[in-house]
């Protein structure tokens, strides 16, 4: 027998606006007995749906399982901002071609969601109206107008805007200028995954939800077991991001952080109209990121910008933290601070959800086990919903020994540092961010 992976599920209900007038859902039964497989993937997130999609793409014959804890999208993947952006987070491509590459790739990703929507005919709100990074600090913007100059010469398709133009987007108060790409999108990421899963069902994927993991042998064969039944197959694609160290995997190197969201009513038309907003969503430059983008019925999704929209619990739990009125106190006064037009406004969502942090805030897409066959991609650190998406098609390329198109980026099997175990994580993680009250990011 190989190295056995206890996993310790710790999922809660996805509460976020996005469950928000969702058609009836009726999960597929859970795993029950044994079934044989040629590759499990677990985890009904964005990273699960596009490998299967990829694998069964490549190889339709192939039995490929799913193995989802909850239900589709419960995980990150629907509860996220909504903002479908290029580049990975963290990662440095080293040169202008690398970084280009990088570009090119999440690119690719954001046209494929777009043309899999159109296509496919699926259900999603979906927008592809851009998305603008604003400064708000002379030092900050300086820097910023340096990257769309460099990113302008690797022929990436950004633009500076000054205060003015900005404000001609979204009418926020306290912006010095920004960094304009026309070509993000923003979604309903809950409507995507729930869309994909049909169309997968039509393909022959077997899915099974309400089926938590519950232990992991390596092998030859995998052996994945639930409460009820277990699926064996020569390959498994770990595609649970956060929720990984639960697993038994990556626990010295990837921290779930929550991230507090809230949702405001639907604006009345004449507080739209101050506002002006005609763009898909936009963050800043601080270092506890904020956030905000729009949904179809004209409701601001926020979050983040400051040390209280986050929050890591001891020894990594994944399920909802605590409700803290100050992580939403502290949300509402940023966006009223960039918002001052929204001074009236009623939150009417709340909710949280777990992002994988790494040390060096990089992510990593690979292979491991003794026998090459326990595939991965985890580390987003909040930034993946193009990410999980591109993976699927590295990830079922990987599966597919095409290794090729994937070794020169600095993500590919990269090896992540590691983080100190409790309770020295817990303690650091909050003697950190209090003292400086930050997350490192790259602006001071
Ligand atoms: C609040 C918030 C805001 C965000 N905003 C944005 C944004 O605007 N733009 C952006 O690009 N990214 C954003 N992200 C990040 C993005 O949503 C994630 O990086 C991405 O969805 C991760 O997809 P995934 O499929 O890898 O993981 P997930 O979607 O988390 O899926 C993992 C799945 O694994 C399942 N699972 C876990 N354990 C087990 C088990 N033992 N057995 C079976 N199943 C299990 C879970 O139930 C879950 O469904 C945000 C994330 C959060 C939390």
């Amino acid at each position: 027998m190989g190295l056995v992976h206890i996993s310790t599920p710790d999922l809660d209900e996805n509460r976020s606006v996005w469950t928000d007038r969702q058609p009836p859902y009726t999960p597929q039964a859970a795993l029950s007995g044994p079934v044989q497989a040629d590759i499990v993937i677990i985890g009904g997130g964005l990273t699960g749906l596009s490998t299967a999609w990829h694998v069964l793409e490549r190889f339709p014959d192939r039995k490929v399982a799913l193995v989802e804890g909850r239900t589709i999208g419960n995980g990150a993947s629907g509860r996220n901002g909504g903002m479908v952006l290029n580049w990975i987070y963290g990662i440095d491509g080293g040169s202008p071609e690398g970084n280009k590459a990088i570009y090119d790739l999440t690119r690719s990703g954001i046209d494929f969601i777009e043309a899999l929507i159109r296509d496919e005919r699926m259900p999603v709100r979906f927008s592809r109206d851009g998305h603008m990074e604003v400064f708000t600090r002379n030092h900050t913007a300086e820097e910023g107008h340096r990257w769309v100059e460099q990113r302008a010469s690797w022929g990436v398709p950004v633009r500076w805007l000054n205060a003015d133009e900005a404000r001609s987007k979204i009418q926020l108060e306290g912006v010095v200028g920004a960094l304009y790409e026309a070509d993000t999108a923003r979604i309903n990421s809950l409507d995507f995954v729930r869309a994909w899963r049909e169309l997968l069902l039509k393909r022959g994927l077997l899915l099974y939800e309400h089926s938590p993991v519950l232990k992991i042998e390596e092998g030859r064969n995998v052996v994945v077991t639930t409460a009820k039944g277990e699926i064996r197959a020569p390959a498994l694609v770990l595609a649970t991001n956060a929720y990984t160290p639960k697993l038994g995997y990556f626990r010295g190197q990837i921290a779930p952080i929550h991230s507090y969201v809230v949702a405001t009513e639907v604006l009345p038309p004449e507080v739209r109209d101050q506002i002006g907003w005609n763009i898909g969503g936009f963050s800043d430059d601080y270092d506890r990121i904020a956030y905000g983008t729009i949904t179809r019925d004209g409701r601001v999704v926020f979050g983040g910008g400051a040390n209280q929209s986050y929050a890591y619990l001891y020894g990594g739990g994944t399920a909802h933290p605590p409700e803290r009125p100050a992580a939403y106190d502290g949300i509402l006064a940023h966006l009223r601070r960039y918002l001052p037009a929204l001074a009236n406004t009623r939150l009417e969502h709340r909710w949280a959800g777990p992002v994988a942090l790494t040390l060096d805030r990089s992510p990593s897409i690979g292979v491991r086990g003794e026998h090459k066959n326990v595939y991965y991609s985890v580390g987003y650190c909040g930034h993946g919903i193009t990410l999980g998406t591109v993976a699927g098609r590295i990830l079922a390329d990987l599966y597919a020994d095409h290794h090729e198109p994937w070794r020169s980026f600095p993500f590919y099997n990269r090896r992540l540092p590691w983080m100190p175990g409790e309770p020295f994580r817990f303690l650091g993680y909050h003697a950190y961010t209090t003292l400086t009250g930050r997350s490192p990011r790259r602006y001071r």
